[in-house]
C-alpha cells in the first residue's frame, strides 16, 4: 500500500499549532523547539511502519520539524524500517534470490602441462 499524505487542512492545523499564538512569527520545531523557517511535516510513527492504513491522518499523527531535526529522523526512521523489512523477511523464511556477493574463485593455478620438457605455452610458438 502506498505511504499516506496529509490533506491541506490537516497540515494547516499542524502549522497552526506550531505558530505562535498572535504573532507572524515563523512556526516553531516541535521537536527542538527552535524557530523553524524552513520546515517539514513529520509523519511521528513512519508510514511504512504502520499495518492499518485504512483511516486517514490527523493531526495527531504529524508534526511540524525544522529540516536538521527532520533530517536527522528520517535516517533514524529509514533505518528502522530497513531492519523491520529485514526482521519480517527473516521470520517468513524469504531469501534472496540469488546469492550476495561475487563467486569465490579458486587461488590455485591450473597445472602448468608439460611434455617432452617443455612447457605447452611455449610448444605453441615453436
Ligand atoms: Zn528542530
Amino acid at each position: 500500500m502506498s505511504r499516506r499524505e496529509f490533506s491541506k487542512a490537516v497540515k494547516l492545523q499542524i502549522i497552526k499549532r506550531a505558530t505562535p499564538a498572535g504573532t507572524l512569527a515563523p512556526p516553531w520545531c516541535e521537536e527542538c523547539g527552535s524557530m523553524a523557517f524552513k520546515w517539514a511535516i513529520d509523519h511521528i510513527d513512519p508510514d511504512a511502519m504502520q499495518i492499518d492504513k485504512s483511516k486517514p491522518l490527523t493531526a495527531a499523527d504529524g508534526q511540524l520539524l525544522c529540516l536538521p531535526c527532520h533530517a536527522e529522523k528520517t535516517k533514524a526512521d529509514v533505518a528502522d524500517i530497513a531492519k523491520a523489512k529485514r526482521v519480517e523477511a527473516a521470520h517468513l523464511g524469504a531469501k534472496a534470490a540469488t546469492p550476495r556477493g561475487f563467486a569465490k574463485v579458486s587461488k590455485e593455478k591450473p597445472p602448468l602441462r608439460v611434455a617432452s620438457g617443455v612447457p605447452e605455452i611455449m610448444r605453441r610458438f615453436q
